[in-house]
């Protein structure tokens, strides 16, 4: 196959435009997508801090890379990794995130549960079983990324989150009927480094194909505790019905943002956490983590 832009051999076929893409044509396109993102959201301004929250998988490493190249001559813009070991033998090698960002010339920040927390997700899991640990984990994560970032003065949190994972997400708050989560709109909170997601509008192919391009020694592999039953549905449901219906993704991703924006709702309540000073609601989720992992006496 050709490409349908210069006639070189096509690396890949666009279901949703209809093209045949080489090489070249392919990274221009996600390219230009991401900086269409990054402008119509406004994600990045002078003087602006982004930090990667980098796990060494492919959506993260490709970010970091899209990035580095985006940002290598502006001098007013700084750039790092965040990379955090949550402890999961076999398949978190915090080493491998940061030899990729070194690869770029990034610096790279580090934390890991069993300094920050006392505790590493083996450990969770051999007390609480797997059932919870993805949410247990990621509350975690979350929290622990977030003060990293506000301590070394990070002012966006770059996340790999592509086309994919964001229509899942919508779907998923539609068949669990969370209309409060639907209709929630992203506003700045005290404490909280704003989150922005140059990937949105890329389908996970294609990031993983750009990565593929152009980061050597990314991980491969998945958490072995990783088992969320509705989004393993969800994904293969949205992937079958888009090889019918090609732009689904995109009406998922878009009416998400639409609700979003009109609906306007905001969460009550926001406030800092006594025991660990992190933006939370009425009750921390994290700390009511570790009270559970550890009984009462954390
Ligand atoms: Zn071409
Ligand atoms: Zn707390």
């Amino acid at each position: 196959m050709q490409c349908d832009r210069c006639r070189r051999r096509a690396v890949i076929f666009q279901r949703y435009s209809g093209l045949h893409l080489c090489e070249q044509h392919f990274v221009a396109d996600v390219e230009a997508k991401a900086k269409h993102a990054i402008r119509t959201h406004r994600w990045m301004r002078s003087g602006d801090h982004i930090a990667v929250a980098l796990s060494g998988g492919k959506d993260s490493s490709a970010l970091l890379y899209f990035l580095t190249m985006l940002t290598a001559q502006r001098r007013d813009i700084t750039l790092s990794a965040i990379t955090v070991d949550e402890g999961i033998t076999g398949y978190r090698d915090p080493k491998q995130a940061i030899r990729i960002a070194e690869s770029l010339g990034i610096g790279c920040l580090t934390a890991s549960f069993r300094d920050e927390y006392g505790i590493t997700v083996d450990e969770i899991v051999a007390k609480k079983g797997d059932a919870c640990s993805c949410s247990y984990c990621g509350v975690l994560r979350r929290s622990l990324i977030n003060r990293i970032a506000r301590e070394h003065g990070v002012t966006k949190l770059a996340l790999g989150f592509n086309l994919d994972d964001e229509a899942q997400s919508v779907l998923m708050n539609v068949l669990r009927g969370d209309a409060d989560r639907l209709l929630r709109r992203q506003r700045e909170i005290d404490g909280m480094v704003p989150r922005i997601r140059p990937f949105l509008y890329i389908p996970e192919r294609e990031v993983a194909l750009y990565a593929q391009l152009h980061v050597a020694g990314i991980g491969l592999g998945r958490c072995p505790y990783a088992h969320n039953a509705l989004r393993a549905d969800v994904r293969a449901v949205l992937n079958d019905y888009t090889l019918r219906h090609p732009s689904t993704k995109y009406a998922l991703v878009n009416i998400g943002k639409r609700l979003a924006d009109t609906g306007g709702a905001v969460q009550d309540g926001i406030r800092t956490c006594e025991t660990c000073g992190e933006p939370c609601g009425v009750t921390c989720r994290s700390c009511q983590i570790l009270r559970e992992v550890f009984g009462s006496a954390a």
